[in-house]
């Protein structure tokens, strides 16, 4: 498979959201800065702006879109700048995502709990993609890229002795569980399509989700995401990897 992610991608349109910050802005900067147009979608201007200023400072075809993956009407609206503005998108990479504030053990959490963290990381993605499609199928190399995590990793959560053993954050977890699953399911619904949909697991980054706590920087934490964006013709569909290859779903 040939490693596209340091060529040249001029005239490309890709939309990142809750890419105001953290690894959604990095993703947009790399993308940005391998010739892509970025469409940094944000839940509020008032972030989304100066990050998106910030990028064109740099040089890089940046600007900033109102989006807010939990309400369809923006998302809608989102999609209508996109159509009239542009006419199709190439890359969607569904970067948004929260833990929620509850950290307990499943016997504590409720169903509420669960349903906000579902509300962005699933149901948002599952809205803002369906919203893209349209304008994706119109791109002759559509990709999805679905950020997940490798602790929604259900093989790697069920070994007991992994290092994942200690963490058993239900609703962050079971939501990129979930997440992975709409990445098989998109897969295998555009396979007869040149849009390929995988999934990106960061790894463990310093970003504000954990206060600053992840081992890697952002530049490391995007590198799976932009290489999957940037899949060439021959890339895989319906994946889940990080940047040492395959993540077990
Ligand atoms: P972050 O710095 O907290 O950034 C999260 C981004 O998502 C922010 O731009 C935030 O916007 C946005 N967002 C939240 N809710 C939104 C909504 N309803 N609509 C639109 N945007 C929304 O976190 P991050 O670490 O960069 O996380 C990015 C993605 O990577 C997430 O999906 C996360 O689960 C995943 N991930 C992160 C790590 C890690 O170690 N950092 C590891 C694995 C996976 P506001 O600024 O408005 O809140």
């Amino acid at each position: 498979m040939t490693d596209h992610s340091q060529a040249r991608h001029e005239g490309r349109i890709a939309l990142i959201t809750g890419a105001n910050k953290g690894l959604g802005l990095e993703t947009a900067r790399q993308l940005g800065a391998r010739g892509a147009t970025v469409l940094l979608g944000a839940r509020d201007l008032r972030r989304g702006k100066p990050a998106a200023d910030a990028l064109a400072a740099e040089g890089l075809d940046a600007h900033p879109l109102l989006l807010d993956v939990t309400d369809p009407a923006c998302v809608a609206d989102a999609a209508a700048w996109i159509d009239e503005r542009y006419g199709r998108l190439d890359i969607l990479v569904n970067n948004a995502g929260i833990t929620g504030a509850f950290s307990g053990p499943p016997s504590a959490a409720t169903a509420g709990q669960l349903r906000k963290v579902y509300e962005t990381n699933v149901f948002g993605v599952l809205t803002v993609t369906n919203a893209m499609l349209p304008l994706l199928r119109r791109s002759p190399a559509g990709r999805i890229v679905n950020v997940s995590s490798t602790v929604g990793s259900l093989t790697l959560n069920a070994d007991f002795t992994s290092e994942f053993a200690g963490y058993n954050l239900v609703t962050y977890q079971s939501s990129k569980t979930a997440l992975n699953a709409l990445t098989i399911a998109y897969a295998k619904e555009l396979r007869d399509t040149p849009i390929k949909v995988n999934a990106a697991n960061p790894g463990f980054t310093a970003t504000d989700m954990n206060n600053h706590r992840g081992h890697q920087t952002v530049e490391e934490g995007v590198v799976t995401a932009v290489r999957l964006a940037l899949l060439g013709p021959d890339g895989p569909t319906g994946t889940s990897q990080d940047d040492t290859g395959t993540v077990p779903w």
